[in-house]
């Protein structure tokens, strides 16, 4: 679970909001429209940690992959299905 303790900013150029889990972040974020489980579309801000594939994710009935990001706007890791982001863009 260390990946995902909170922590205080050691660099003053991380782009996400402190405290955050996940390392800091200095590379340009990422602007996706998504809609979440809830049906809500709207555009986020995150920074990217990783892509995965997951057999059986506990909250869909099929195997998909998934984008594990820091979300800018609360600092918390969380899992995008790739299925439901309907445009990608990074930020300048
Ligand atoms: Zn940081």
């Amino acid at each position: 679970m260390n990946e995902l303790d909170s922590r205080k900013c050691k660099d003053h150029a991380c782009k996400l909001p402190s405290p955050h889990e996940g390392n800091c972040f200095l590379d340009p974020l990422v602007v996706i429209d998504y809609t979440n489980h809830q049906g809500s579309r709207r555009v986020r801000r995150i920074a990217p940690m990783k892509i995965l594939f997951m057999a059986s994710p506990p909250w869909h009935p099929a195997p998909e992959w998934l984008l594990g990001a820091i979300d800018a706007d609360d600092g918390k890791h969380k899992f995008f299905p790739m299925r439901n982001i309907h445009s990608w863009k990074a930020e300048a």
